[in-house]
């Protein structure tokens, strides 16, 4: 069967087929796969059924196939199309701007017409490549343009790596984990009205035998692809709950804000996990999770964080503005903090447009009844017109960078005299610091 029965479209083996055959016939130009593939497709089936969902995936395909320079369209995954076309890598950048805007038209389904957001991958490949793993490399560029959150990408092999190299580093790492090799840092989140550190936001640190070419984040992204950020959440939560109680015999009540990626927040027994670890402390923590983490599988999410929530937990926003959501999109959602982007808060001060963004996200967020978190506050004025502008904490080098827990006790003994009255003295002293 060459036909997918229900869009009309190729099915995968035969599109792979007629690019072998494209690959054998043609010269020296080269060859371009891409797959598009449908965001939120569960929630938007949910919404319009499954055959609408059919309509809009054949009705994708036809806008492929409307165009010149592509003549093989096929369906590979329920909501994912894919095709090829020959050319340069310069038409391969013209496409993608093309497909993707060909895709975001509305499309007719029965009832009524529909827009939905696709992703697009690339893979550009030559006479001497194989039409299977150019397919594969085109649906690597689909999941490489959905983790990092962009609509269309162009498959590398250099950003891909090689997965060898990934899954030795990840045994590397669990190695390290068992080893006693990783830390958690604790970065002090200043109160904007009072001065007052109540909070913290614990960040992973592999204290020796990192491998130096990857920082935590990259470490964190290639945990995410192995699932070994399950083992290191679970590690950085009882390390986390172990140091609030020796906060607490110092004499501090401080929340221990925690990062969790998006794959987690998605899976069945999260909740059932985060109990057995936190226990009847779990309120201490707070949970940062990302935008991507809510988008990638919204109903699943929302049903975890809304029970996290109700044990206690605070949920904040991570990040935002690097996404795209829209404030009113995430009001649904039991968000109570949101954490402004480190990239609106660097220029701050030197440039016209980041201090308009950034104050309308604070108005709007309190509109809203949220707070507001500044994130990579670097010095002594972003920390003032932050702070005049009505944000509620702050957090950056410029207070104090992630420190170990000893280093933290030491902090909270510093600004504690000073904190409470008001943030004049403590802007003083954190001036006086550096
Ligand atoms: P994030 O959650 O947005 O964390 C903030 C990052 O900004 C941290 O980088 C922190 O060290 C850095 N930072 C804080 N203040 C400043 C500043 O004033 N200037 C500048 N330039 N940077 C500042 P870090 O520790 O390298 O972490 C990077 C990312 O890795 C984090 O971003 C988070 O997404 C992830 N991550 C870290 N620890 C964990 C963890 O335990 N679990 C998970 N899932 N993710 C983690
Ligand atoms: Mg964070
Ligand atoms: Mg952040």
């Amino acid at each position: 069967m060459s036909v997918d029965e229900q869009t009309g479209l190729l099915t995968r083996l035969a599109l792979r087929d007629r690019l072998a055959d494209t690959i054998a016939t043609t010269d020296d130009i080269g060859i371009i796969v891409f797959t598009a593939g449908i965001e939120r497709h569960e929630h938007i089936r949910a919404m319009i059924g499954y055959e609408a969902m059919t309509e809009i995936v054949s009705g994708l395909g036809q806008r492929a196939l409307a165009m010149d320079e592509i003549t093989h369209v096929a369906r590979i995954a329920p909501d994912t199309i894919a095709g090829f076309f020959v050319g340069d890598s310069a038409l391969a950048n013209d496409m993608m701007s093309r497909l993707h805007l060909g895709f975001e038209e509305h499309t007719k389904v029965t009832g009524g017409t529909i827009s939905v957001d696709t992703t697009i991958g690339f893979a550009l490949g030559g006479r001497k490549s194989s039409a299977e793993q150019l397919l594969q490399q085109a649906e690597l560029a689909l999941g490489q343009a959905r983790a990092n959150w962009r609509r269309t990408w162009l498959f590398s092999q250099s950003e891909y790596g090689s997965p060898e190299k990934k899954l030795g580093i990840m045994s590397e790492l669990r190695r390290g984990l068992e080893a006693g090799e990783f830390d958690l840092h604790y970065q002090p989140q200043v109160q904007a009205r009072t001065g007052a550190v109540k909070s913290v936001e614990a960040l992973l640190r592999w204290t020796h035998g990192r491998p130096q070419q990857f920082s935590i984040g990259q470490l964190i992204e290639l945990a995410e692809g192995t699932g070994d950020i399950r083992h290191i959440t679970r590690w950085a939560i009882q390390r986390a709950m172990h140091d609030i109680e020796a906060l607490n015999w110092e004499g501090y009540d401080i929340r221990v804000a925690i990062n969790l990626s998006g794959q987690l927040i998605c899976e069945d027994d999260f909740i059932a996990e985060m109990i057995e670890l936190g226990g009847d402390q779990l309120h201490r923590l707070q949970a940062e999770i990302t935008e991507t983490a809510m988008l990638r599988n919204p109903d699943r999410a929302l049903v975890n964080l809304q029970k996290l929530a109700e044990l206690g937990v605070e949920i904040s926003m991570d990040d935002y503005g690097t996404g795209y959501s829209s404030l009113s999109q995430i009001q649904n959602l039991p968000i109570t903090e949101l954490k402004i982007d480190q990239r609106f808060i660097k220029n701050l001060t030197a440039t016209n447009r980041d201090p308009l963004i950034v104050r309308s996200t604070i108005d709007l967020a309190h509109a809203l009844e949220m707070k507001i978190v500044a994130e990579g506050v670097e010095d002594a004025a972003t920390y003032a017109l932050l702070k005049a502008m009505g944000c509620d904490i702050l957090q950056g080098y410029f207070i104090a960078r992630p420190l170990p827990l000893e280093e933290l006790v030491v902090f909270l003994k510093d600004t504690d005299g000073i904190a409470a009255k008001n943030d004049g003295p403590l802007l003083n002293f954190l001036t006086q610091l550096k």
